[in-house]
């Protein structure tokens, strides 16, 4: 994968992003792309700046935080931590990244928060939600309905972190060869944002972070505001 490769696969993605976001009702720049580049090298990450990408997801602070220190200081790129985050990590999170997409615990915020509060920062955050109850899934639980209110509870306290701002929600749904069986999990995800939106209206329940590779254009038509892709922009990883 060169240059022109990455710059020609981000062409045709931002296209199908336009056509999935058009057969809605929205533009293309009512969806944010997050290019994930775990797993690729520095030089990759490099050529997807140059190409003009401005998100970039990592999943892993170890891999990661040496991949921020080298693309140095780039105008209006944000860093956006996806991945399941280890208490003793929070830190270095706190300090590396824009953006924490996997606030997966009020244990994990508690911690980000502090830490966010030592260095005077103000994080946005989306809280990941496990809404197929799979178990290889981190999140909260969120697949059953009927428990949602317990859930609320439980956001309720991390809306009280005030070096965090809650923008909405994230999800990985199972991998399925036919996206069209993602669609439930996206469904669930939306309707979980509706309901917190009336449970706490005071804050801004905009962003859904869901779609990848294999279904990001099902996930556009159920709602996502923020799309995270890998493998069909970068390639395999290696
Ligand atoms: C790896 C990863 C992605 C990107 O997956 P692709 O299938 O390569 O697009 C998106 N979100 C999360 C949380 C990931 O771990």
């Amino acid at each position: 994968m060169d240059k022109s490769s990455i710059s020609d696969n981000l062409h045709l993605i931002t296209d199908r992003i336009q056509s999935a976001a058009n057969s809605i009702g929205k533009n293309a720049d009512d969806i944010r792309l997050v290019v994930v580049t775990k797993g690729h090298p520095l030089e990759r990450v490099n050529q997807a700046v140059e190409a003009g990408v401005s998100d970039i997801g990592e999943n892993y602070v170890e891999e990661s935080v040496p991949k921020i220190e080298a693309v140095g200081d780039v105008e209006g790129l944000e860093w956006h931590m996806i991945g399941h985050i280890q208490s003793r990590k929070a830190r270095k999170v706190v300090e590396h990244f824009d953006w924490v997409q996997s606030v997966d615990s009020l244990r994990l915020a508690k911690r980000l928060d502090r830490f966010a509060g030592e260095i005077g920062k103000q994080i946005p955050i989306l809280i990941e939600c496990n809404v197929s109850g799979e178990e290889s899934k981190f999140g909260l639980t969120a697949w059953n309905e009927l428990e949602w209110a317990e859930l609320a509870e439980e956001i309720g306290q991390i809306l009280e972190l005030h070096n965090l701002n809650i923008k909405g929600l994230m999800t990985m749904p199972p991998f399925f060869s036919d996206p069209n069986q993602a669609r439930p999990f996206f469904i669930v995800l939306r309707k979980l944002r509706d309901y917190l939106s009336t449970q706490f209206p005071a804050n801004d329940w905009q962003e859904l972070s869901m779609g990848m590779s294999a279904d990001f254009e099902v996930a556009i038509q159920e709602g996502a505001t923020i799309v995270r892709i890998g493998t069909a922009i970068l390639g395999p990883r290696v």
